[in-house]
């Protein structure tokens, strides 16, 4: 494991920042690194690890059937590619040229979110024509039902701390008015806790990433009606799918994974991640140019973190610059960034051991010991343009010389 960092000249990662593919999402658990290295030596007919998939996700969800996809993202094109073909073999071998049939795919302005790709980009990938309904500060039932054609094939729903958090319309409601117009709702789910609670709210297709809270490999879990995820199924086999495919390893350790997530002792862990948010509490109060708070997860999973909001006047940084400096050292810290340009950032306990929340809070010390505080920090910069700068700064481009 050293000896692999080593080799590969990669940095440490203090991962302060929750669960992000970018940093290869999870600690992928012992029982799953297993069962992945024990399938990979056979052959396997992949429809029936599927189909033991299909159970073992039923069984999670209380969905009619399920499937492993990819990852979620390709999850959403294959669940629209089979809202839109069903199991029209021809249909399926034809998109992304979706002219003839319905191709129309409803998105709700504000949950138009970039988790990597924007969400429309992976409805699109299918060959769909999305339409976004209302602004992005809010959207009605009517703007809902207003935009539901005889084209419409689906309705895709996002759940998730990236989307606008009020004015929408909620889960139920929407089911609903979709039900009512025969429209299936897929349900973006990568990183919900809840397997059960958003099926019976009416979603039709559910999606998880199997390498998300779960502790999987990189996959996605596709969960709902039986007719829509065999045609998912088939999409992913035959059709725009293809170029998404899951391997044998990731299915078997998606089930696992899944089996894992549901034996394990959910309040110990949340409790420890309490405790952790505590050791942050204690070492950072009363340092200057820090407001302490504690904020809930947007989105209610059982999850609590660590704001801290920097003071520039006081800390003679901003909150971009704290987070800058915290990632540039070996190891590199990584802290939930959204929102730095907003002058705070959040400490995410539940992918950090206790050590290294401590580590973490001695760093945030020493760089602000080491700060001016008569300093006036620069604006923050745009975080959009920011994140788009890291392509360009690809540290492969020129031989991988310099890290970003
Ligand atoms: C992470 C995420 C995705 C992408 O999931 P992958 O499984 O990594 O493809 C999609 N939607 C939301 C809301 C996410 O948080």
């Amino acid at each position: 494991m050293n000896d692999l960092f080593a080799a590969f000249n990669l940095r440490r990662v203090i991962n302060a920042s929750g669960t992000m593919t970018t940093l290869g999402a999870s600690r992928v658990s012992p029982e799953v690194i297993e069962a992945m290295g024990a399938i990979l030596p056979y052959f396997v007919e992949i429809a029936e690890l599927q189909r033991a998939a299909s159970q073992a996700i039923a069984k999670a969800t209380g969905a009619e059937a399920g499937c492993v996809s990819a990852c979620a993202a390709a999850g959403i094109t294959v669940s629209v590619a089979a809202s839109m073909t069903g199991l029209d073999l021809a249909a399926i071998e034809r998109l992304p040229d979706s002219s003839g049939f319905k191709n129309e795919v409803i998105l709700q302005k504000g949950h138009e979110v970039n988790y990597g790709a924007n969400v429309s980009q992976n409805i699109r990938m299918a060959g769909a024509k999305v339409v976004e309904i209302g602004t992005v500060s809010g959207c009605g039932v009517y703007q809902l039902k207003g935009a539901i054609t005889p084209q419409t094939a689906a309705a895709v729903y996002v759940i998730s701390h990236h989307t606008v958090q009020s004015a929408l319309i909620d889960l139920e409601s929407f089911c609903q008015a979709c039900h009512q117009a025969g429209v299936p709702v897929i349900v973006d789910a990568a990183s919900e806790y809840d397997l059960r609670g958003l099926l019976a709210k009416g979603a039709d297709v559910v999606l998880y990433s199997a390498h998300k809270f779960m502790g999987g490999p990189t996959a996605g879990i596709l969960a709902g009606r039986a007719d829509l995820i065999h045609a998912c199924y088939a999409n992913q086999e035959r059709g725009v799918g293809r170029a998404m495919k899951v391997g044998k390893e990731s299915i078997a350790g998606a089930i696992v994974a899944l089996e894992r997530w549901q034996k394990l002792d959910h309040a110990a862990i949340q409790k420890a991640e309490i405790g952790r948010v505590e050791i942050a509490l204690n070492a950072l109060s009363g340092v200057r140019g820090l407001h302490l708070e504690t904020e809930p997860d947007p989105t209610y999973n059982p999850i609590t973190r660590v704001l801290v909001r920097v003071i520039p006047e006081e800390a003679g940084l901003s909150a971009y610059e704290l987070s800058q400096q915290l990632a540039q050292g070996d190891p590199t810290i990584k802290v939930r960034n959204h929102h730095t340009d907003r002058g705070y950032f959040l400490l995410d306990p539940c992918n950090l051991e206790d050590a290294e929340m401590e580590l973490v809070c001695a760093r945030i010390k020493e760089i602000l010991s080491a700060s001016d505080a008569s300093r006036t920090p620069a604006a923050p910069p745009n975080l959009a343009d920011l994140s788009a700068q890291a392509m360009h700064n690809w540290p492969g481009a020129k031989g991988g010389e310099k890290r970003p």
